[in-house]
C-alpha cells in the first residue's frame, strides 16, 4: 500500500455516507477516448468482491499501534519493505512509550530503508509522545484525535480506523484507489479528499474499508499506473477507460 502521510492534518471533513433514499450519481469522468458513462458501482463492487474475496490490508500488524507506525512508514514505500522493517522494529518497540523514548538515531537506523527516514522517525516519536501524554499510550479510535497526531493525515487515520478498529469512517485513498476511481469514472478529481467524497457518495458505508482493499489489490495486480492489463481485466466490460480490443 503506497501511502503518503502529512505532518499537518488537512481536510479533516468526513465524507457523507450514501443516502439510502436518494443515491447520488458519480461524477462522470472524461476518458481520453471520449466520454463513457461510469459503470454501476454495485456491479463493480460485486465483481471485485468475487475477484478478491480475501482482500485485506497488506501491512503486518497485531494491534492499532503497530498499524499506525507501519502506515506512517508506508509513505512512498512498498508494504513489502515496511513489513521487513517492522519485523525488527516491533521487537524493539512494543509500546508508545518505547517509541517516544527510543534515541532518534537508533529509530532512524531501524527505519532507514523505508525512505524519508528522518521525517518518519521524527513523526513516529512525536506521535507516540502525544499518545503517551494525551491518550494513556493508546491509539485513539477517532478521526478527530488521530489527525492531530504527528505524521497522521486523513488517509493514515482511515487505514487505522478501518483495519485496526473495524470502523468505516472514510475511504482510504492512496495512489491506487485514486487512479482506479478515475479510470472507472467514479471521480474526475485528483485531490484525495474529493476522491474520497465521490467514492463515499456511491458506495455503502459498511463497504468503505473493503472498497479500498479491492481497489488497491486490483491496482497492484491488474490495473497498474503504467501498463494496465485491460485485455485480462475482470472489469473490462464495464470500465470506461478500457483499452480497445487489439
Ligand atoms: S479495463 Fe483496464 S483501465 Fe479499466 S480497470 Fe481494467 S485494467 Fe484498469
Amino acid at each position: 500500500m503506497a501511502r503518503s502521510s502529512r505532518t499537518t492534518p488537512t481536510h479533516p471533513t468526513p465524507p457523507k455516507p450514501r443516502s439510502a433514499s436518494k443515491p447520488s450519481s458519480p461524477r462522470p469522468a472524461k476518458s481520453r477516448r471520449g466520454r463513457r458513462k461510469a459503470p454501476d458501482a454495485a456491479t463493480v463492487l460485486a465483481i471485485l468482491a468475487q475477484t478478491y474475496p480475501t482482500a485485506h490490508c497488506e501491512l503486518d500488524f497485531t494491534n492499532p499501534l503497530e498499524l499506525l507506525v507501519a502506515t506512517i512508514l508506508s509513505a512512498q514505500c512498498t508494504d513489502k519493505r515496511v513489513n521487513i522493517v517492522t519485523k525488527q522494529l516491533f521487537q524493539r518497540c512494543r509500546t508508545a512509550r518505547d517509541y517516544a523514548e527510543i534515541p532518534p538515531a537508533e529509530l532512524e537506523a531501524l527505519v532507514a530503508s523505508t525512505g524519508f527516514f528522518r521525517a518518519k522517525a521524527r513523526n513516529i516519536r512525536n506521535c507516540c509522545a502525544a499518545l503517551v501524554a494525551e491518550h494513556g499510550g493508546q491509539v485513539p479510535a477517532s478521526m478527530d484525535a488521530l489527525i492531530k497526531l504527528a505524521g497522521v493525515g486523513r488517509k493514515t487515520a482511515n487505514v487505522v480506523l478501518g483495519n485496526a478498529f473495524d470502523l468505516n469512517e472514510g475511504v482510504v485513498v492512496d495512489t491506487h484507489v485514486g487512479r482506479l476511481a478515475r479510470r472507472l469514472g467514479f471521480t474526475s478529481h485528483s485531490n484525495p479528499v474529493k476522491v474520497e467524497a465521490d467514492l463515499a457518495a456511491i458506495v455503502p458505508q459498511p463497504q468503505w474499508a473493503v472498497l479500498s482493499h479491492w481497489l488497491i489489490w486490483h491496482g497492484r495486480r491488474r490495473c497498474s499506473a503504467r501498463k494496465p492489463d485491460c485485455p485480462d481485466c475482470e472489469l473490462r466490460a464495464l470500465c470506461p477507460s478500457a483499452s480497445p480490443v487489439a
